[in-house]
């Protein structure tokens, strides 16, 4: 297991839990749009993502140009989106309808791996948003994270991620939690490589809340 970062353990230990199963929630792509609004952000810079793989570096270009631009440069894109847009990130369809769904029966923890300087700003556009729910910083595969939580719940622990790397880093830790693969993006949808031992892939948030509310019972 790699290392848990201490600022995403210290609020990991502070989150007040209830005798609850527990949902662990990613935000980017899952509960806030995330993709589109990064398509549009660079496109205003000269800059077009064409999806042909699952991922961000190697689908980037700019325009005029066929060559995709280095790893460096797409991740100072997504510093800059973050910057200016943290604030404003529209909600994912659904989501907000079936966190407080689901918040009914389940405590829900919002893991983003949104840089810590825009936590805060991250945490405020949630709740203005209807989606008030603790917000925990993370840095790295979240396995690490989810199994720290996962040793304080006993009910059962649901997981959503649309990425394919924290979804194998939560297996792998040999923790008891289903894993939900939910991209909103329809074009990273199709494309995102299916993770052996993912318990429901989708795309909508309705058939989300159903699913686990029906393990419940
Ligand atoms: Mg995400």
């Amino acid at each position: 297991m790699s290392e848990l970062a201490a600022f995403t353990r210290d609020a990991l230990d502070r989150l007040d839990l209830g005798d609850r199963p527990l949902v662990i929630v990613d935000v980017d792509e899952v509960v806030l749009r995330f993709v589109s609004h990064l398509e549009a952000f660079i496109g205003r810079q000269g800059y077009r993502l064409e999806a042909r793989s699952f991922g961000l570096t190697g689908n980037i270009t700019r325009l005029g140009s066929c060559r995709a631009v280095p790893a460096g440069e797409v991740a100072a894109l997504i510093a800059g989106f973050f910057a200016a847009h943290v604030h404003d990130q529209e909600p994912v369809p659904g989501a907000v309808a079936a966190l407080a769904r689901l918040s009914m029966r389940l405590d829900v923890v919002l893991l983003t791996n949104v840089p810590a300087e825009h936590a805060e700003s991250r945490a405020a556009r949630l709740t203005a948003l209807g989606m008030a729910f603790p917000v925990v910083a993370n840095d790295g595969p979240k396995g690490p994270a989810v199994a720290r939580l996962a040793q304080r719940v006993a009910h059962p622990l649901f997981f959503v991620d649309d990425g394919p790397n924290h979804l194998v880093s939560v297996r792998d830790t040999g923790a008891a939690v289903r894993l939900v693969h939910f991209i909103d993006d329809p074009r990273y949808y199709r494309l995102a490589p299916d993770v052996p031992g993912t318990w429901l892939k989708t795309r909508d948030w309705g058939e989300v809340a159903t699913r686990i509310e029906a393990a419940l019972v």
